[in-house]
Formats: C-alpha cells, structure tokens, sequence
C-alpha cells in the first residue's frame, strides 16, 4: 500500500511516437494516476479538464478511501474540487469511494449497476448458495466457482457491501439515458467482464489515453485470475479486440499504465 507514491506515473509525461504535444488550454485532459492498480487495488485517475473539471475515473474500495484522498493530495486538488466521478463498471473495488466527492455528479452504466447491486443485496440477505451465484455469472465454470469459493468472494461482498458508499443515488447519471457531454472524453462500451463495463478515451495533452477498467485489468495477460471471471467470455473478447487496436497509453484496472502502438498489435497479431 506504501508503493502508491509515484508508482502510476509511467504513463505520465510520456508521449506516442509521432504525435504533437498540445498545450494547456488547447482542449487537451491532464492524465494522473492517484491510486495505483495491483491486483487487490484498483487503479483511479484524475483527468482535469480545459475548463477546471476535475473528474475521478473509478474510486477504489470502500476500504482504500485514504489511499485515494492521499493520491488527491499529492495532485494538488481537494476532494471538494471534484466536479464528476466516471465508474467503468460497478465491481466494489472500483466505486467504493463514491462517497468521498457528495457535490460531484456520478456517470455509469445502470444496466451494470442494478446488475452489481442485485449481487450484494443477495448476498447481504445470506445468499452464499453457488447455484444462485450461477444467476449473475452464468457462464463462470466449476473451477471459477471453486476459486472464488476458497477466496471467500461471496463472504468478502457482505462484508464490504454498504449502500452508504455510493452517497446520493439521485446525482447518478446514466450512459443508457445521457451522454457524457465533454470534449475530449469519449465513453467507449467494453461489455464483458461485467454487463454493462465501460472503457474511457481521453484527449490527453500528451497524446490519446484509454482507461480500460477491467476490460484489460492486467498489462501481461499471464497476470490474470485474481480477478472474477468474464460476465460473458464471447463480450469480452469483443472489447478486448477494440482495446487492441488503440493506439496511445493504456491505464489497465489493475496495473501501471503502459504504452501501446498499432505496429506492436499488428506484429503480435501475425501467425
Ligand atoms: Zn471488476
């Protein structure tokens, strides 16, 4: 938990081949990571805008609030400056600081969200049956269930789970029912690993960003499978496909940004 100083800024400061710098107050979002991602840890990042929006991708767990206050405070910015909170999914690990930022408005996708808490208030009602676990995760094997089973998921959920972490429900704004609405910041729909994750492209100064959430929550994918398995394996694939053929610094769930070209995809892709 120590490492959080510094540790996210690989992608930081570094630029594409090719591609101009823009200036401040030329449309482009500053990219910070305040919260680096590791495996238990989900990564949240700060985009501050050409008009002084000051917008937190994904707010961690309930648990890891300091961390995320602390990442607040080395930027220079006061969780009263946080005008809007983007979740790319509703796993708890990525909005249990909601919270934190009472006047911000919160972007998501309901489809997600009522899947997500459809869970924890089946487990919060004593539900820990892997046959009804089925219903959210039908297509999650034996060998899936068995893991989470002996990583105790289920009971981790209930512990977790406080509808008081979410703050005002009525500040919530829906993809399904609204745009996002800010130059710079496109909302990508990166089904897969939950039903309705989303992945975020942002015009950043130094070039294009994407935050892919768990969509690709790890840089190497042998770093896989601390994480739940794909709501819908076929989805996923789909999402990961459009992930692969970004061109700019990716910022994975779980891990430190990284640089991706299309060169580098086309060589990989080659039989
Ligand atoms: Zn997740």
């Amino acid at each position: 938990m120590s490492g959080a100083s510094g540790n996210g800024s690989r992608g930081n400061g570094s630029r594409r081949n090719g591609s101009r710098p823009r200036l401040r107050g030329d449309g482009g979002w500053q990219v910070r990571v305040l919260v680096p991602g590791l495996p238990l840890q989900s990564c949240s990042v700060l985009l501050t805008g050409p008009q002084s929006e000051q917008i937190i991708v994904d707010t961690g767990f309930p648990q890891h609030d300091s961390l995320l206050l602390e990442g607040l405070q080395r930027a220079g910015v006061k969780a009263g400056d946080i005008t809007g909170v983007i979740n790319t999914h509703y796993h708890l690990d990525h909005f249990g600081g909601n919270f934190l930022f009472p006047q911000a408005w919160v972007y998501g996708s309901k489809q997600d969200f009522d899947w997500a808490v459809a869970i924890y208030e089946s487990v919060s009602g004593g539900e820990t049956r892997r046959e009804v676990f089925r219903r959210f995760y039908p297509e999650a094997t034996e060998a899936e269930f068995d893991r989470m089973d002996e990583a105790r998921v289920l009971q981790l959920l209930k512990w977790m789970w406080d509808p008081a972490t979410l703050g005002d429900l009525a500040r919530y704004r829906w993809r399904e029912e609204q745009e996002l609405g800010l130059a710079g910041l496109q909302i990508l729909p990166t089904p897969g690993h939950t039903p309705g994750h989303l992945a975020l492209a942002v015009e950043g100064i130094e070039g294009p960003y994407l935050i892919v959430g768990d969509a690709r929550p790890f840089a190497e994918d042998t770093a896989a499978g601390y994480d739940m398995p794909p709501h819908c394996q076929q989805r996923f694939l789909a999402s990961r496909k459009l992930i692969d053929g970004f061109e700019g610094i990716l910022i994975p769930g779980h891990d430190d940004p990284f640089s991706q070209s299309r060169e580098a995809v086309t060589l990989g892709q080659q039989p």
